[in-house]
């Protein structure tokens, strides 16, 4: 694969550095990506989903990058991450809290512009009475449940609601939204299911705009689009759609410092619990990462790691702070103290190291901890 972050080879950076591990995030692959969803949703907008610390990445830093690339809109899940980034952003760009308002964060959300997405009429009502007390309208966005069951106002009160608009002075709506529950699957039902919901929304409620998919309802098609499109983990190089070759470009490389190597005689238990038993004289390595960076004990005696294209597995439990490897298929003296072996990179994807681990790209991203080192480039 012809990318930057893959083509800086593992020997350019040893751990003379001293840390035990490095997190590249390549800055320029998430502009790209960027620009590649914005062309899929042209002439509709694409915003820019920046919850969880930009899935672990780092969103102040991610969203200064998207706003040069031209983004104007940043979901946040909590309203604590939207006043995070709120100074690393220029007045034009809007932030939404898509978990809505919580008692507590109407005054300060309302004093630093932060948009709550509206849920339920408990948050309608109490940005509304937030409106009155600054004495001005206060902009929102409501989100409907078209049939995920998690947030959103559901089917039963759409009629109430209606009215409500039509004598509520102090909101400005901006758009309104739901949300995709299997996006990531071109096949499913539910997609459709949900679009027609969200059309028969949209005809009830016709004087807004609609904002609907988020990355895997990208490549669904332009009925699924709106005027906004909210992606996430597509910006960050995970897979939009399951099982389909990936179109974004990897954002994240993760190298792991080798502390110590040994060859171990047939027999030998390696690990907590010994759940593996070496069957013949093994070489293994230990290696400066564990459960407590982010890689989980689902890794145990299942995944592998790399060196130059070589596969070495994963052998015994996951610790909280080292893995042991298998590395007899290397020539020895390959790996010494201080070599790196690849974790995620041109060998193994985030998707086969989520696979292997028994979860989903996004977990693993916002797993993977502050012990690294990280490098922007
Ligand atoms: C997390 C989230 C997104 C982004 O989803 P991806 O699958 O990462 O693109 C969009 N909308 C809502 C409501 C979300 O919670």
């Amino acid at each position: 694969m012809d990318n930057a972050i893959w083509n800086n080879r593992i020997r350019e950076r040893t751990s003379d550095e001293g840390a035990s591990g490095y997190l590249t995030i390549d800055l320029g692959a998430i502009r790209r990506n960027y620009e590649r969803l914005s062309a899929a949703v042209s002439p509709a907008k694409a915003a820019a989903v920046v919850k969880a610390d930009s899935y672990g990445l780092g969103a102040t830093k991610i969203a200064a990058t998207l706003l040069a690339a031209g983004c104007r809109h940043f979901f946040v899940a909590h309203f604590c991450e939207a006043t995070e980034i709120r100074p690393h952003l220029s007045g034009e760009a809007r932030i939404f809290v898509l978990n809505g308002l919580q008692p507590g964060n109407e005054t300060p959300a309302a004093e630093a512009g932060i948009i709550p997405v509206l849920n339920s009429m408990e948050q309608l009502h109490l940005w509304s009475a937030t409106a009155r007390a600054f004495d001005r309208r206060l902009p929102a966005v409501l989100q409907f449940d078209t049939g995920m069951s998690r947030l959103g106002f559901p089917p039963e009160e759409r009629a109430v609601l209606a009215e409500e608009l039509r004598n509520n002075q102090d909101i400005e709506i901006l758009f309104i939204m739901s949300h995709l529950a299997s996006a990531d699957d071109a096949d499913s039902q539910q997609n459709g299911d949900q679009l027609s919901e969200m059309r028969r929304i949209a005809e009830e409620f016709p004087a807004f705009e609609v904002c609907f998919a988020n990355s895997g309802g990208v490549f669904l098609g332009s009925e699924y689009h709106g005027v906004l499109a909210r992606p996430g983990i597509a910006l960050y190089g995970g897979a939009p759609n399951n099982g389909e070759t990936n179109p974004m470009e990897p954002v994240v490389r993760l190298d792991v410092a080798v502390i110590q190597t040994r060859t171990v005689p047939a027999g030998a238990r390696v690990g907590y619990g010994a759940t593996y038993v070496t069957k013949t004289e093994t070489r293994l390595a230990t290696i400066a990462a564990g459960y407590a960076d982010g890689l989980p004990r689902s890794l145990s005696d299942r995944g592998a790691v790399y060196f130059n294209g070589v596969r070495l597995p994963i052998v015994g439990r996951v610790s909280m702070d080292s893995i042991t490897i298998d590395i007899s298929t290397l020539p020895a003296g390959t790996l010494s103290l201080g070599s790196l072996v690849e974790v995620i990179g041109p060998n193994q994807t985030l998707e086969m190291l989520a696979a292997d681990a028994g979860t989903i790209s996004y977990e693993m991203l916002t797993s993977l901890g502050h012990r690294y080192r990280r490098q922007y480039r």
